[in-house]
């Protein structure tokens, strides 16, 4: 499970976040979405502490994070938290020097200190699982966006995360890539990963979610099944934005 209380971001003057609460449950979907500027990414991106928050806090697997109030934080909890999440980044952030199974190999070596053996078995285990054992060898630039976006997403099970974050993984796709990668993710969520996906597609928060977190203006405007929220919503901002987004 993961858990967020009164979370607060700010950039300078700007505040991004205004006291977020959330709770997904392990083995669910969340999926979180809103206008452009309503501080998705910046909650994704505190979530696994590529931001850190001002305040509020996080509780994932057996380790809870409370920040504020001048609260310092060990860089090794820090870390020990991190290793918890597994992110798949917009632009995928994949190493151009690696081939795919590289890639995938690397953190779990270097991280987790598995052996290469063990590091190339799970590897090659989970590009089969994302449609791209017959790719393994091919360096970044050899693949498509859709097929790099597969092995970033592969690269992030390796891990054994308690969550995986999306951060909106189809926006740098051309259009006819991005059936391929949220197939791959309509398979995890049927899974019991426990996944939060910042995204602009709309159809996917409706066939793939467990739960739609509708934000705007840094605090989560609405929350409740894709039913509730695409269908039955009463509050007028989430009209306003469905009609203006479906
Ligand atoms: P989009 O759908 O366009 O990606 P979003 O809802 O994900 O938007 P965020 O990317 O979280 O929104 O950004 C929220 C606000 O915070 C924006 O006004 C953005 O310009 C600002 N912001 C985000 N990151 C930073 C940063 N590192 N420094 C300063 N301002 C930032």
């Amino acid at each position: 499970m993961i858990k967020i209380e009164n979370l607060h971001k700010k950039f300078g003057e700007l505040e991004v976040l205004k006291g977020i609460d959330l709770e997904i449950p392990t083995g669910k979907t969340a999926v979180i979405i809103g206008p452009s500027g309503s501080g998705k990414t910046t909650l994704l991106r505190c979530m696994n502490l590529l931001e850190t928050p001002d305040a509020g806090k996080i509780e994932l697997g057996s380790r809870t994070l409370q920040f504020g109030n001048n609260a310092k934080i060990k860089t090794a909890e820090l870390v020990a938290f991190r290793k918890q999440t597994g992110m798949v980044f917009q632009n995928y952030n994949l190493f151009p020097h690696l081939t795919a199974i590289e890639n995938v190999m690397e953190g779990q070596m270097i991280v987790l200190k598995r052996s290469k053996e063990e590091a190339r078995k799970k590897a090659l285990a989970l590009l089969d699982k994302v449609g791209l054992k017959d790719r393994a060898d091919n360096y970044p630039h050899q693949l498509s966006g859709g097929q790099q976006q597969r092995v970033g997403i592969a690269r992030a099970m390796a891990m054994d995360p308690q969550v995986l974050l999306f951060d909106e993984p189809t926006s740098a796709l051309d259009p006819e890539l991005v059936g391929e990668v949220l197939k791959v993710m309509k398979d995890l969520a049927k899974e019991e990963i426990t996944m939060v996906i910042v995204t602009h597609e709309m159809n996917f928060a409706r066939d793939a979610a467990d739960e739609v977190i509708f934000m705007d203006d840094g605090i989560v405007l609405e929350r409740g099944t894709p039913e509730e929220v695409f269908e039955k919503s009463q509050n007028k901002r989430t009209q306003q934005f469905l009609n203006k987004v479906t």
